[in-house]
């Protein structure tokens, strides 16, 4: 009988907010069967026929239920390896076919027991606004794309897009935090990966009136560049890139590892309901007021919202854009996309489109909805982080003298959460 191991070629671990999982890189499929133990509480894998090319050290351990993996080897060529566990978990697992990114995979998914205290914190505590007057937050979701196994799009330098969006999506979320009348959700919040179904479940548990996926582009010619924002497409693409795009970013799932039994499996049908429509056109209204104010600091790769069947914009009754911040295979972009300050640029263009969009459109029952009616009397604004005098006065087209008139201020300190009158306009 000839041998012929498979072998292990690299193990990687990945922390979630309900999950820890565990990716082996095999040279081909194996058979393998687990078994939970208790006394002392740990998971064995036993893989037939393989063997284990490096040691299982450095893995990032800390904040997973386990404490120690070991292995040795069994009945001369099969394998075992033990998880030494200090909580509960749930394991799941499952084998994933090659594709143009990697080869076999094992995937071992061990879920914590607590999971119903896990999903409850994940839906997020509305501010302190007055929820009997009627003044709620509007939720927005903010889903940096990629993570864990799956790095999205590669830059020069090993720059990867999972790593880069979530910088962006960290910096919008620190900026709707101190925006009144505005509620951030992150869709992730660490580097693990969300499948894009669970991207839009997580969405809408929490309630969220609009959806923005962050990502960066890449294509094969380096000198591609520019930004762009896209809505779902109910009918083919806007064009053979956006559709080259949502073809790439549609295989994510495959990349980030996805049983078959979780894939999508959302009805085409759905989509033509009328809220889907006025859905989307919400999505390309927002979706051009976000491309505006990109276009004031970056160049755009294309001037108006393209459109796509992108998985994770099919939310039936949430306004979805996904904003591609760049391209990270052009090694200028890339380097931008990887300072601090372009990416706050980026993420306070982000937040600037958010929020003039829905002060003109507030959802009914918002504290933005509150702050629109009360215009007729005199307009009021709310400081947010970053507000200058000069530009409110700007934006609400009056002079800088009549609004600090107006507010009796004399200097131009301001305060985030300051609520001032807006005068009259010429
Ligand atoms: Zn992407």
């Amino acid at each position: 009988m000839p041998v012929h191991a498979a072998e292990i070629l690299d193990v990687r671990l990945w922390r979630a907010p309900d999950h820890t999982r565990v990716v082996f890189d095999l040279s081909e499929s194996i058979s393998y069967t687990t078994l939970e133990l208790d006394n002392p509480r740990r998971l064995v894998i036993d893989m037939a026929d393989a063997r284990l090319i490096n040691a299982l050290t450095n893995l990032p351990l800390n904040n997973t239920p386990i404490a120690r993996v070991r292995s040795g080897v069994r009945k001369g060529n099969d394998l075992r390896i033990v998880f030494d566990l200090e909580a509960k978990v749930r394991p799941k697992s499952f084998p994933l076919e090659p594709n143009e990114r990697t080869g076999h995979r094992l995937v071992l998914d061990l879920f914590d027991d607590d999971i119903d205290n896990i999903k409850d914190s994940e839906i997020p505590a509305v501010k302190s606004v007055d929820q009997l007057a009627n003044r709620r937050d509007i939720v927005v979701a903010i889903d940096a794309g990629h993570g864990g196994e799956d790095p999205g799009a590669l830059g020069p330098k090993k720059l990867y897009e999972k790593k880069v969006v979530l910088a962006i999506a960290q910096k919008l979320k620190a900026r709707l935090d101190e925006t009144p009348g505005l509620q951030p959700v992150m869709i992730r919040d660490g580097d693990y990966y969300v499948s894009l179904r669970g991207r839009r479940d997580l969405a809408r548990k929490s309630q969220a009136d609009l959806f923005v996926s962050i990502h960066a582009d890449a294509f094969r010619q380096a000198s591609a560049n520019g930004a762009s924002v896209y809505a779902l497409s109910t009918k083919g693409a806007s064009s053979t890139a956006a559709q080259y795009l949502a073809d790439r970013e549609n295989s994510a799932d495959l990349v980030g590892g996805v049983r078959l039994s979780d894939k999508d499996d959302m009805l085409a049908g759905v989509l033509t309901d009328l809220s889907m429509t006025a859905t989307l056109d919400t999505s390309l209204s927002l979706g051009a007021r976000v491309l505006a104010e990109i276009g004031g600091f970056a160049k755009l790769h294309k001037r108006k919202v393209e459109q796509a069947g992108f998985a994770v914009l099919k939310s039936p009754d949430i306004p979805s854009i996904l904003v591609e911040t760049g391209f990270i295979s052009n090694p200028t972009e890339a380097n931008r996309l990887n300072s601090s300050s372009y990416q706050d640029k980026m993420a306070r263009a982000i937040h600037s489109g958010i929020l003039t969009w829905f002060e003109s459109h507030p959802p009914a029952g918002t504290l933005l909805a509150w702050q629109k009616g009360n215009q007729s009397d005199g307009r009021v604004y709310v400081i947010a982080r970053g507000d200058t005098l000069s530009e409110i006065a700007v934006r609400h087209q009056v002079t800088l003298d009549s609004l600090k008139a107006k507010n009796g201020l004399s200097g131009s300190t301001i305060r985030i959460g300051q609520v001032l009158q807006i005068p009259d306009g010429s």
